[in-house]
């Protein structure tokens, strides 16, 4: 039978350090799980009290509106391992779902492994990575992952995801469309020198002609990844954020060339048989919301798609300036903007 003291349960965890936007809601009862016996043991434990269960990585994309009820469990297996993928341009790279996601990147760079370079400086957890197929600067996870392990939650069984079983698209999985049914223990990708450098981001490719560089290499773009990225978002350890906070909403072609008319100037991309992506961030600041405050939250002033946490205010006070945001942008286009952190 295990008990708290075995377990390392501490109650009443303090949780403004562990979510970037800085909220001060606590965990009933939290736990840091650093092996797959660990977390069995933990479940099984949290099940026997008939406690809910939330996985928490990094925080950075979730917004605390309460204390959390039941057992929070944070991954920390920190294991990297390399082997021959098959294939004398790949390897296969096995991470545990407590890796820094950024850790992830760098290390690969050193052993001269292309694939993740764009993905830089995202902030989070490996294992948090396939639930929103995060993406930057043109490349998403969903074309490096390979494989992911998880566990459910509630029958305890392992299950091996394949990449076409995450079922990703844009900011979305099937872990996403299943929120808290499965906890991601390990990610694979498979990387090396079949992955195309991907250099042609507009904010991208200006910083490295900047630098004088035309044909980059991946470390190289890892440089101008991270200088533009720290040039152009609020760094969450001095102004509290969650990164983007909205979709970018994707509409029909027919919807798209109307929007034009109506508004010219708006920002929209070719989403392929998707539709049309249209900025959100453009929608945003044309409605004079960039750099705004209400109280102690806003919208940055340099990345309209940042909400930001000034300071002592609640997760609700975001959600209702979000709120606000998205009404007005409906008024205005037309257009649902949906919230991409988790709401708690
Ligand atoms: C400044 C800033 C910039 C950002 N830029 C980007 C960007 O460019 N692109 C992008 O895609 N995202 C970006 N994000 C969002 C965020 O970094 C990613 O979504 C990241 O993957 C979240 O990781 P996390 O470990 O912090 O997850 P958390 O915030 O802790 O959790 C997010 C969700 O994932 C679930 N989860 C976490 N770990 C696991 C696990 N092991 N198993 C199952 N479920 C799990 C949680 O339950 C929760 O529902 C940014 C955030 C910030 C603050």
């Amino acid at each position: 039978m295990n008990t708290d003291a075995e377990l390392r349960i501490e109650r009443d965890k303090p949780l403004q350090a562990l979510n970037t936007l800085g909220f001060s809601q606590t965990a009933d009862y939290f736990i840091e799980s650093g092996s797959n016996e660990q977390l069995v043991a933990a479940l099984s434990y949290a099940q026997s009290r008939g406690w809910p269960v939330f996985i928490l990585g990094g925080g950075s994309n979730i917004v605390l509106t309460r204390n959390l009820p039941g057992l929070t469990i944070q991954l920390t297996n920190q294991n990297i391992q390399y082997d021959p993928a098959g294939n004398e341009h790949l390897t296969r790279v096995t991470a545990s779902a407590g890796v820094p996601w950024h850790n992830l990147v760098t290390d690969t760079l050193e052993k001269n492994l292309r694939g993740l370079e764009n993905l830089s400086l995202i902030p989070g957890s490996v294992g948090a990575a396939p639930v929103q197929n995060i993406g930057a600067y043109g490349v998403e996870l969903q074309s490096r992952l390979t494989r992911v392990q998880a566990l459910h939650i509630d029958s305890l069984q392992w299950r091996e995801f394949t990449q076409s079983d995450c079922e990703f698209s844009y900011r979305h999985s099937f872990f996403k469309k299943h929120a808290n049914q499965y906890v991601i223990t390990e990610v694979e990708f498979e990387l090396g020198n079949c992955h195309d450098l991907h250099h042609d981001y507009a904010s991208l490719a200006a910083h490295l002609s900047s630098r004088g560089i035309t044909q980059p290499d991946a470390r190289q773009i890892s440089e101008s990844v991270i200088a533009t990225r720290q040039a152009r978002l609020p760094d969450p350890a001095r102004l509290p954020n969650a990164g983007s906070f909205f979709h970018n909403p994707v509409v029909s072609r027919a919807q798209a060339n109307q929007l034009t008319e109506e508004h010219p100037g708006i920002v929209t991309y070719d989403a392929g048989s998707a539709g049309i992506k249209v900025s959100a961030a453009w929608m945003i600041e044309n409605l004079g919301f960039k750099g705004i405050r209400r109280g102690n939250v806003g919208v940055h002033d340099m990345q309209s798609l940042v909400l930001v946490h000034h300071q002592q205010g609640t997760g609700d006070e975001l959600l209702s300036l979000a709120n606000e945001i998205a009404e007005s942008v409906m008024e205005h286009f037309g257009i649902q903007l949906h919230i991409e952190p988790t709401v708690l």
